[in-house]
């Protein structure tokens, strides 16, 4: 049984803040900034690709909720919410999650490098992607 699972069931501890019938959120233990949370699907999936459209939504609406409390408890104006999609992505626990990230001016988490497309090169990424 994976982390997050035994985490769901209670059998290791987590600081737990917010559980919803197929949703739970709790606070990542080595965090970004204080107030760092994760919201994750009951249920074990490993990616975007595997979860069902109900518990999806189900995490889009708590992600909204969280996020939300974020703001509003934790007196943060703004959040990263992201998704670590697979281990070239950064995954390193196989369940699904998004990370709520509370941002603060200033705080030095830029997150990512940009590049530029070299002539042609997003046409090409379109016609692959419309086909
Ligand atoms: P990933 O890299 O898979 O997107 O993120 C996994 C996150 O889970 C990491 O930010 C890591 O700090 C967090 N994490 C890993 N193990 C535990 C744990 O046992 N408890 C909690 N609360 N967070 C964990
Ligand atoms: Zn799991």
């Amino acid at each position: 049984m994976c982390i997050f699972c035994k985490i769901i069931n209670k059998e290791i501890p987590s600081h737990l803040f917010y559980e919803d019938e197929r949703v739970v959120a709790f606070l990542d233990i080595k965090p970004v900034n204080p107030g760092h949370a994760l919201v994750v699907p009951k249920t074990h999936y490993e990616s975007l690709e595997d979860i069902s459209d109900e518990d999806l939504m189900a995490v889009a609406r708590a992600v909204k909720k969280v996020g939300q409390l974020i703001k509003d408890k934790l007196d943060v104006v703004g959040y990263n919410a992201s998704v670590n999609n697979g281990s070239v992505a950064g995954q390193e626990v196989p369940h699904l999650h998004v990370h709520l990230i509370p941002r603060h001016a200033g705080d030095g988490h830029t997150p990512w490098s940009r590049g530029a497309y070299a002539s042609g090169e997003a046409e090409e990424i379109i016609k692959k992607l419309i086909s």
